[in-house]
């Protein structure tokens, strides 16, 4: 083992270490300060902004100083605003794919020209508000480029544009993730019959067509399989460039989808490894003739968040300890729907936030939803729960939370971000509010 990969081994298990650490903290904080309240908040998330700035940190140290790159933050992955303004302010850009990520985008002060916006389905209007303000556009399809064409006649646009191209490099182990597919919704296929060519013709024919982009998948990707994916989509660039004797193509978007470690609080594969792969695949990425745009989501945010969640009751059924707690299909929906692609940790702690201690006990951790698979792990192994403790899910700082789920018409929780101090001490402030119940709840509990 070399002596650098050795210190790189020893920083990320003080890193886990300091994670974990600023958990319990922040826990055990959230239920001095009320923000954990058996009656009335049974059920928090928690953003780790400490942790939001050393992997924001990591990211941007990843790529070589000598190179432009611009990080852009996947919207979709935590879409509240106040958590974006916090990663325009660590230097990132913003991917949106909807109207709507586009407006939290702005509202989070994103400059457009730092917004990148890839949608399969991007309306007439949508195309013209971007293409206005200058937002980067990525066509998904050969219609999509015949509706650009059609606005930029009536109105020419500052916006870089560039067309998804899907490497078709096949999927990974999640199926519902891979974009890269044989027959995947994203993007123009380069290996389906006379597309190169007519790809090839369609930047020939429109020299503002200077970006290349491409998303190979996300969670259960392997990094081979991502970066040979953007291999194929830098020679494809260089391809354009070689044939049309001229430099049109400037940029490179990779899109997103390193893959995160849910078992602990390793962050593994780290930036700097995907890095070093994709140097690997496509040297040219590297040769300083392109500006780069990346896309990553899950992996800024997932071990950057965590929820707590009250235990309502405890029974045992057919032999088996069941805990009833407030954290279900609606802050974890993909958990709850798809349990073996989606695994999650869950910790056990007392009803002030320390760690339970105890034998551990083969248990279901359940939601509160209303359908026999509102689980958020079954035939778990943790100290034996009681009612009051708090479950902890970590790792949920992507798609659970910030995208609920509006079964049973329970509410989204309050989402609190966190930074904890020299010494130890945890500071608050809310990034969404918690819903009411129903917009009449209030008053009628007063009643
Ligand atoms: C979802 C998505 C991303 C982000 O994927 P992660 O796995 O969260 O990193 C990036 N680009 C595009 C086009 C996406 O759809």
């Amino acid at each position: 083992m070399s002596v650098s990969r050795q210190t790189t081994q020893a920083r990320q298990a003080t890193q886990a270490e300091d994670k974990a650490g600023r958990r319990e903290r922040i826990l055990r904080a959230a239920v001095r300060q009320g923000l954990l309240d058996p009656e009335s908040a049974l059920l928090a998330a928690f953003v780790d902004l400490d942790g939001v700035d050393e992997t924001v940190a990591s990211l941007r140290a990843a790529f070589p100083a000598s190179l432009q790159v611009l990080h852009a933050f996947a919207a979709k992955a935590n879409c509240l605003v106040p958590v974006l303004e916090e990663l325009r302010r660590g230097g990132m850009g913003c991917e949106v794919a909807s109207a709507g990520e586009l407006a939290q985008a702005l509202e989070a002060g994103f400059d457009p020209a730092d917004i990148v916006f890839d949608s399969p389905a991007k309306t007439r209007a949508e195309l013209v508000r971007a293409l206005s303000l200058g937002v980067t556009v990525n066509a998904d399809s050969f219609e999509e480029l015949e509706r650009i064409d059609d606005i930029l006649a009536a109105r020419p646009s500052g916006s870089r544009i560039g067309v998804r191209v899907n490497p078709q490099v096949g999927g990974g182990t999640i199926s519902a993730m891979s974009t890269a597919t044989a027959t995947s919704k994203f993007g123009v296929p380069l290996e389906d019959e006379g597309n190169r060519e007519r790809l090839f013709q369609a930047y020939r024919d429109r020299p503002w067509l200077t970006w290349v982009h491409t998303h190979v998948g996300s969670q259960g990707c392997p990094l081979d399989l991502i970066a040979g994916g953007i291999a194929k989509a830098v020679a494809f660039a260089e391809e354009i460039n070689t044939r049309l004797g001229r430099r049109q193509v400037t940029g490179i978007d990779i899109g997103g989808g390193l893959p995160v470690n849910f078992a602990d609080d390793e962050t593994t594969p780290g930036f700097d490894t995907y890095v070093d792969r994709l140097r690997e695949h496509t040297p040219a990425l590297f040769s300083g003739d392109y500006e780069i745009v990346t896309e990553f989501g899950r992996s800024v945010l997932a071990k950057n968040g965590f929820m707590a969640a009250y235990v309502e009751y405890t029974k045992t059924v057919g032999g088996r300890p069941i805990a009833i707690t407030h954290a279900g299909a609606q802050v974890a929906t993909r958990t709850v729907f798809a349990p073996d692609a989606w695994p999650l940790r869950i910790e056990a702690y007392d009803p002030g936030g320390n760690a339970k201690a105890g034998p551990p006990v083969a248990q279901d951790i359940a939601g509160p939803c209303c359908f026999a698979g509102d689980l958020l792990a079954r035939d778990r192994t943790l100290p034996r729960l009681d009612t009051g403790d708090l479950v902890v899910v970590p790792d949920t700082g992507a798609y659970y939370f910030s995208t609920p789920f509006h079964y049973n018409s329970l509410p989204e929780p309050a989402v609190h971000g966190a930074r904890v101090d020299a010494d130890g001490k945890v500071t608050f402030r809310p990034l969404r509010p918690a819903q009411a119940a129903h917009p009449l709840a209030p008053a009628l509990a007063a009643r």
